[in-house]
């Protein structure tokens, strides 16, 4: 028995160290500050100038098995076997032009949240390639990649600091006019007023507690800051309440024209006005198209259209 408890409990050791660095590297994430945890080529290369294209060719990918011990699990740990863990993503492929956004749909497990994972090079692929701008990211150095690439995740995390220095990470050489103009375009601009100090107003955990729609009209405010030219939106319009949903997803549409996206989204709008829609099965691609087209075609999109789209004020109960 102590044979086979030593090895588990190393890997459990493991999956408490990974998720550590899964949680801190989040808080960075959230604001869209890109730190990939994959080490740079030292030959590394820039994302090229301009609105950039975003490829997955033929990805296969799986968890490090170490990523994959599931502490509740025990039987899960002895069957893991040295090569790693389950593929979770069987050849996925797509391309987003510049400038367009794809969405992705799809049961909650389907892949999508690790498609978005691997942009930012959070994990490397085991078979195909993630470009961006036509060229690998493994290739690409860290600050290129930090500098192209944003990500804006459920959750909104926010530092225990002020709303101004909270808005400045997203744009440090924002102006006074930029901030208001973010609030206001989130709709914002109300609540920051009648907060005690404004602008200066502490918010997060131990500060001034924002609601989870207060939080992510905060997200999307620095998002209109942000410099980045291809932005990943995981759900981060899913605990949007009705009131504020159509001037939000109008500014969002706003922040979205003239970057190139991949949005995980959880609702009709959102999904509605893409370029091109892909339809996430068990790590699959199996529907594409734009709206109306899937719809035509009455497939995977249309029933999920029916059964979780087509809901008034949906709001579906976030599935990771
Ligand atoms: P979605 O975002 O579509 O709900 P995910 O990409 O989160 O799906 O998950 C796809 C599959 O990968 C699921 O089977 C999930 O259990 C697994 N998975 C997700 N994250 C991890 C992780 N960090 N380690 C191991 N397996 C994971
Ligand atoms: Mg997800």
């Amino acid at each position: 028995l102590t044979r086979l408890y030593a090895p588990l409990t190393s890997l459990a050791g493991a999956r408490v160290e990974v998720m550590s660095a899964l949680v801190s590297f989040e808080r960075v994430f959230e604001v869209l500050d890109l730190k990939p945890l994959i080490e740079e080529k030292p030959d590394a290369r820039e994302v090229p100038p301009g609105p950039v294209s975003v490829e997955f060719e033929d990805v296969r990918f799986g968890y490090p098995s170490a990523d994959k011990v599931s502490l509740a699990s025990l039987e899960e740990v002895a069957s893991l076997d040295s090569r790693g863990g389950a593929e979770v993503l069987h050849g996925v492929s797509f391309r987003a032009e510049p400038g367009q956004t794809i969405a992705l749909v799809g049961s909650s497990g389907a892949g999508k949240s690790t498609v978005a994972q691997l942009l930012p090079r959070l994990y490397d692929v085991d078979a195909g390639a993630v470009r961006i701008g036509g060229v690998d990211v493994r290739d690409l150095s860290a600050g290129s990649l930090r500098a192209t690439l944003g990500m804006v995740t459920q959750d909104g995390h926010l530092f225990h600091d002020s709303v101004r220095a909270n808005l400045l990470l997203a744009r440090p050489g924002a102006t006074e006019d930029d901030l208001w103009d973010a609030l206001r375009r989130s709709r914002l601009d109300d609540l920051v007023r009648s907060l005690p100090d404004g602008l200066d107003t502490v918010v997060g955990e131990r500060g001034y507690r924002l609601s989870g729609g207060e939080r992510q009209r905060m997200t999307i405010a620095r998002l209109l800051l942000a410099r980045q030219r291809v932005v990943i939106l995981d759900e981060a319009t899913a605990h949007l309440d009705n009131t504020s949903e159509a001037a939000v997803q109008e500014a969002l549409a706003e922040a979205l024209a003239e970057r190139t996206a991949v949005v995980i989204a959880h609702r009709l709008s959102t999904v509605r006005a893409a370029d091109l829609i892909l339809v996430v099965e068990s790590g699959r691609v199996v529907e594409r198209g734009t709206h109306d087209e899937l719809l035509a075609t009455g497939g995977r999109y249309a029933e999920l259209h029916r059964t979780q789209f087509d809901q008034p004020g949906m709001t579906q109960t976030a599935a990771r």
